[in-house]
């Protein structure tokens, strides 16, 4: 919450109906392109990302991507739906004409599998990414290397998070 809240919004309301018994709560986090660098779990190389909310019940996630390296970064293949958003910078699908530049949005669809590449003048790249299902990762000649989804994104940040000296239980608190 936003220290100064009170002085730019007016007082809180009660909801005109409550939220359900079993309804969760929202999910709010502030200050996502900036704040506390441990925040971001580094994934390889030049990549990390930021947690925003991890679906559990529903299998997919939602976060950060920041690259700060260019060329090919992965070849992967798509179980679920993906939409994103570009913030900074710019990347491409060696797979597909179009440049996502900051202020793009994607959507890609289940099945699909593409090359992302960050073009050597990108210092940084940052996108919004909501992401069902799971990432198949590939090598040239199709064969899996990896694997990720919502659970192995909770587990890598919990464990990241634990050794920069974060509390990951605050974690929790984006779970849904
Ligand atoms: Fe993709």
């Amino acid at each position: 919450m936003l220290d100064d809240a009170a002085a730019i919004r007016p007082p809180v309301l009660a909801p005109v109906i409550p939220i359900p018994p079993d309804g969760r709560h929202e999910i709010v986090v502030h200050d996502v392109l900036g704040g506390d660098e441990r925040r971001w779990v580094p994934q390889a190389d030049g990549v990390s990302f930021l947690p925003l909310c991890f679906g559990v019940t529903q299998g997919y996630y939602v976060n950060l991507l920041r690259v700060r390296r260019s060329g090919v970064l992965s070849c992967h293949r798509h179980t679920g739906l993906v939409h994103a958003q570009v913030l900074r910078g710019r990347w491409y699908y060696l797979e597909h004409g179009w440049v996502a530049t900051a202020g793009s949005f994607i959507l890609e669809t289940p099945g699909e599998t593409h090359t992302l590449v960050v073009p050597p003048d990108v210092d940084e790249m940052i996108t919004w990414f909501h992401v069902s299902g799971g990432y198949i990762y590939l090598d040239a000649n199709g064969a899996q290397t990896g694997f990720e989804d919502v659970f192995t994104k909770l587990e890598r940040a919990r464990a990241h998070y634990a050794a920069v000296g974060l509390d990951p239980a605050a974690l929790d608190g984006l779970i849904r």
